[in-house]
């Protein structure tokens, strides 16, 4: 795929042209043969079509519509340290395998990549703690796993995307953007992103509490970063890796969180300020476990969505392992119309760990359960399928 970017300050308008037909369901092979045509053309119900039949939203895909589905961390596997790789069969190509038709079913489809996409070197962190400390190093060449998955858009703001220094930074984002795949979170290189799909402008930042990151605890520049994507894009996506992590932590306190003696943000606080700022999506992750979900001011929020695909190294037990993705309909102005989930687990088979599509429907459970008790004035029902509905109809 090529890419051409334009800086503008430090908001990026990127427009995608097909320097080969892509085999994406997104993308609509038909149309999409041009040599450097100027953005990609794919409308809602060509998206949809290519899968009908697998989530009963594709019902709701019409022009006036949009379609989203989000996940939470993506960690494919480690090649650090270099003697002790621990990297799983076939090159990773079984990860997403039972998940894709879902994760294709939407326009854009946005997830968090934890920790860097690097084939060597890099400076990895030092820590105080070594029974504390994880570095992710994930061979480059796997980005072909997220780009065959239908990845658009990944947030690279989180506490393992500086776990090689700058060469791990910078080598992260020369290869996501060769691959096609849009990405934010850095702070002064690739601090937001634009990406237009079938006349419409996906505006896309992300935020974690970690340095060289836009930061979840710094309103004054989240508000500054989302209102400026605001301005220039239909539509605003904003990833937030935020709140303590584990299984103790799965509850909205509406409080700041601490966590290992840091400040890991208040959930509740920043999703409602990024949306005062003009975001209409927020997708939360970072505590390795499913939170509950929400709705302000007419805008989706997940505020987190757990380990979606961590090959390795990351606990996936109970509800560790629960690997949920949302989709949501929304309307051209980012308004919820629709949402469902659909559940997955994480668990090993033919080797590998990876999301399984789960029957049991757990993931709903527990969201449900968690969004009843944290936030019972949310206007949205999780009902027992996964669908998610306004309350009262929306009227
Ligand atoms: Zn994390």
């Amino acid at each position: 795929m090529f890419r051409v970017v334009l800086t503008i300050s430090t908001l990026f308008v990127a427009s995608i042209a097909f320097a080969s037909v892509s085999t994406d369901a997104k993308t609509g092979s038909a149309d999409s043969t041009a040599q450097n045509a100027p953005v990609v053309s794919t409308s809602p119900d060509t998206a949809a079509s290519k899968v009908s039949g697998l989530t009963p939203l594709d019902g709701a895909q019409t022009d006036s519509t949009l379609s989203f589905i989000a996940v939470g961390d993506i960690m494919m596997g480690l090649n650090y340290p270099d003697d002790q790789p621990l990297l799983p069969p076939e090159e990773g190509v079984l990860i997403f395998k039972d998940v894709k038709p879902i994760l294709q079913n939407a326009i854009i489809t946005v997830g968090n990549l934890e920790g860097v996409l690097l084939d060597f070197g890099g400076l990895p962190k030092s820590c105080s703690n070594p029974k504390f400390c994880y570095t992710f190093r994930t061979p480059e060449r796997y980005v072909k796993n997220l780009v065959d998955a239908g990845f658009d858009l990944l947030g690279v703001a989180n506490n393992h995307s500086g776990d090689f220094g700058d060469t791990g930074r910078e080598t992260t984002q020369k290869v996501l953007k060769e691959a096609g795949i849009g990405y934010a979170g850095f702070e002064n290189s690739c601090e937001s992103f634009i990406l237009e799909r079938g006349g419409v402008k996906y505006g896309f930042a992300a935020f974690s509490v970690n340095r060289g990151t836009l930061r979840v605890t710094d309103f004054e520049k989240a508000r500054q970063v989302v209102s400026a994507l605001s301005a220039e894009a239909d539509i605003v996506i904003v990833n937030m890796h935020i709140g303590a992590e584990g299984q103790k932590f799965n509850h909205i306190t509406r409080q700041t969180e601490n966590f290992i003696g840091e400040n890991r943000g208040n959930p509740y606080l920043f999703a409602r300020t990024v949306i005062d700022a003009g975001a209409d999506l927020v997708f939360g992750h970072g505590p390795h476990v499913p939170r509950a979900m929400d709705l302000y001011k007419g805008r989706f929020i997940a505020y987190s969505l757990g380990n979606f695909a961590t090959s390795t190294s990351v606990n996936i037990t109970g509800v560790s392992g629960y690997a949920p993705m949302v989709k949501v309909v929304t309307d051209r102005e980012g308004n919820f119309i629709e949402g469902e989930i659909i559940s997955a687990i994480q668990r090993g088979q033919d080797g590998a760990r990876r999301p399984l599509l789960d029957s049991t429907n757990a993931c709903v459970k527990e969201i449900k359960r968690l969004t009843e008790k944290d936030i019972p004035e949310a206007p949205i029902i999780i009902h027992n399928d996964g669908k998610i509905t306004l309350k009262g109809g929306g009227k």
